[in-house]
């Protein structure tokens, strides 16, 4: 595992935030620490493990820079689907560079990788501290966003010609890919570009990462959806509450809302397969269920029992596969399945999916962004590139992007966490008789 963050070159420059004024030190980091990629330690069959293991490179503001701040020009960019948050990360990259750095050059480019080819005309926004200030209180993203591909060379010429140095790019792992494609192509040219990634997943599906920005947001507004659910589920003869939650390859929304909320009773993710049919399947379950207790809930990550449905084989702009509609399908297998035993049952069904993206992000996410964008803008002014910013045992830390995208953290069906989903709901480790 490669943790080497690359640099564009020496760093000269004494970093401005010196002159905080008021006696205040600054706690400036060094590149050799280290916040190590295990907390846990056995030190009866590995004595010497601390000092051998992987360790990231610790984020913060570094006593010397690259870039000098009164000639620095940056961008933000923001792409893919929209997530709580974006706005905060926006508005804490512009007023960090402003208020710590002194960079008053910041652009931001409009509509995810389009705005920065030029034949769309989406003209770049100068981002100023009092045009951001107030846009955490909303959700989305003021620069908006978009999918598709674009050519990486002509992206890059047009940061070679408003002079950026310092790039910014908030988006989820094709976004993160495009970005190490940038930061390569500048690289083939000679161009000394800081590129840094702010991973943005709303499913917490990044690796090597505490959490993602928005991920809490995003659980809080599901677990709302789960409590209306239940109060639907309890005012009907054989009433089931179904509720599609966002995870396409990761089941942590579905799993956090359904401790948070209680009262579910099943708990579908794409890491751990099910069957319908069966003595043991989930209608089985689910009609046994409703006996004993008259009402039910069920939460399905729409990533879920893909294997389930004829998949429409389509691709979105970006290439994406897109996944069979497993919410609708089992509404419909649900209603069969009762209809065919001549038994009632009435089912309620939500989606709260878009109205979960595109609230504005929660007190915790507001800090968390900032935060992240603070560390952005430390590692970008240092001169590191084709790296992202996290958060990792409690520490910031530098990760190169390559890394971080070459797979996606899952839920473990081993886990505490998936134990506490089926010591909370009841229901059976194994939906199927296999
Ligand atoms: P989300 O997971 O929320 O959908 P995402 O960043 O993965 O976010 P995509 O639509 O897949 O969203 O990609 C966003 C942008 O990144 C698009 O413009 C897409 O063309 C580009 N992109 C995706 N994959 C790559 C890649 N491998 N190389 C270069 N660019 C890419
Ligand atoms: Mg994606």
């Amino acid at each position: 595992m490669d943790t080497t963050i690359k640099s564009l070159g020496p760093c000269e420059i004494i970093s401005p935030l010196h002159h905080v004024g008021g006696g205040v030190e600054v706690n400036f980091r060094k590149d050799n620490e280290r916040v190590l990629f295990s907390h846990t330690l056995d030190r009866d069959s590995e004595p010497h493990a601390d000092a051998s293991q992987f360790s990231f490179e610790a984020s913060g503001p570094r006593e010397h820079i690259f870039f000098n701040p009164a000639k620095t020009t940056a961008a933000i960019v923001t792409c893919g689907g929209l997530c709580p948050g974006l706005n905060d990360i926006i508005r804490g990259i512009v007023t960090q560079l402003h208020y710590r750095y002194a960079v008053t050059k910041v652009f931001g480019f409009r509509y995810g990788y389009e705005g920065l080819i030029p034949r769309y005309g989406h003209t770049p926004m100068l981002l100023k501290p009092e045009s951001v200030s107030q846009i955490h209180n909303f959700g989305g993203t003021i620069l908006g966003s978009s999918r598709g591909p674009q050519k990486i060379g002509e992206m890059v010429d047009l940061l070679e010609e408003m002079n950026i140095d310092l790039f910014f790019v908030v988006g989820g792992d094709g976004t993160l890919r495009g970005a190490v494609e940038i930061s390569n192509e500048c690289e083939r040219r000679g161009l000394k570009k800081a590129v840094i990634g702010i991973p943005k997943t709303i499913d917490n599906d990044i690796m090597y990462l505490d959490k993602s920005f928005g991920f809490e947001t995003a659980f809080a507004v599901a677990v709302q959806t789960v409590k209306c659910a239940y109060v639907e589920a309890t005012g009907a003869v054989n009433g089931i509450g179904l509720i599609k939650l966002m995870g396409r390859d990761s089941g942590f929304i579905s799993c956090y809302a359904a401790l948070a909320g209680g009262n579910v009773d099943f708990v579908l993710i794409p890491e751990v397969p099910f069957q319908l049919e069966g003595e043991r399947g989930l209608l089985e379950a689910l009609r046994y269920k409703l006996a004993k207790k008259k009402n039910a809930v069920i939460v399905v990550a729409e990533g879920a029992g893909q294997d389930l449905i004829p998949s429409a084989g389509n691709t979105d702009a970006s290439g994406n596969q897109k996944y069979g509609d497993i919410g609708l399908f089992l509404k419909d297998k649900i209603g069969a399945f009762f209809k065919e035993r001549r038994t009632e049952c009435n089912l309620k069904y939500f989606d709260p999916s878009y109205i979960i993206r595109s609230v504005p992000a929660n007190a915790q996410d507001n800090v968390y962004c900032s935060q992240l964008a603070q560390h952005a803008v430390h590692a970008a002014m240092a001169g590191k590139t084709s790296m992202l910013v996290g958060r990792w045992h409690g520490a910031f830390v530098h990760l190169p992007i390559a890394l971080a995208t070459q797979g996606r953290r899952k839920v473990d069906p081993s886990s505490e966490l998936w134990h506490s989903v089926l010591e909370s709901t009841g229901q059976s480790a194994r939906l199927s008789d296999g």
